[in-house]
């Protein structure tokens, strides 16, 4: 739950960093971005800043953006029916994403959010600057996070189902519900 004062402040700051690392964006665009809490209520926390460029039923491309210190929860992205699951490439336009998948542990820049350690699974971590990119392969856990930095990145992946993500920690509720005061 965030509140539409929350929501509105949060989509402005998205903007301004997406404008500062070279993407311009119209202000109706901008008030398209969608600001995401996962239900648990504290964004700054645990959140993610979504501008999508398009979706169509097969590919879609979106600017994402992490404000300084924001965590996205860990979750992956399952198989459906013949469709293995979202494949998803991302590439850092502007500052440092810490990004974390299986593998062996190599956690050091980054950290869990308090509390949270058995929601966060992955720690093999991948700091990655402008111009770095991975691919993701379908049903791989993942989280990732930015430093004080923030970051601001594409993604660009095959058709998206977000209703149907994964997240290791139970309380999410991936529809963010906006408070109207
Ligand atoms: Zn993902």
């Amino acid at each position: 739950m965030i509140t539409r004062h929350e929501y509105t402040h949060f989509q402005q700051r998205a903007a301004a960093m997406i404008r500062e690392a070279g993407i311009r964006l119209t202000e109706a665009e901008a008030a398209r971005i969608e600001v995401v809490d996962f239900g648990l209520s504290r964004v700054a926390v645990e959140g993610v800043q979504v501008f999508t460029l398009f979706a169509t039923d097969r590919i879609s491309a979106k600017v994402l953006v992490m404000l300084p210190n924001q965590t996205e929860p860990e979750h992956w992205h399952p198989p459906v029916g013949a469709d293995p699951g979202k494949e998803e490439t991302i590439r850092v336009i502007a500052g440092t994403l810490n990004f974390y998948v299986p593998g062996e542990d190599t956690l050091q820049h980054g950290w869990i959010p308090a509390g949270k350690e058995h929601c966060y699974t992955c720690r093999h971590e991948i700091v990655m600057q402008p111009c770095d990119q991975l691919t993701l392969p379908p049903n791989t856990k993942h989280w990732f996070q930015a430093p004080a930095s923030g970051a601001v990145f594409y993604s660009f992946s095959t058709c998206v189902r977000d209703g149907l993500d994964r997240f290791s920690d139970p309380a999410i509720v991936r529809q963010t519900r906006i408070v109207e005061e």
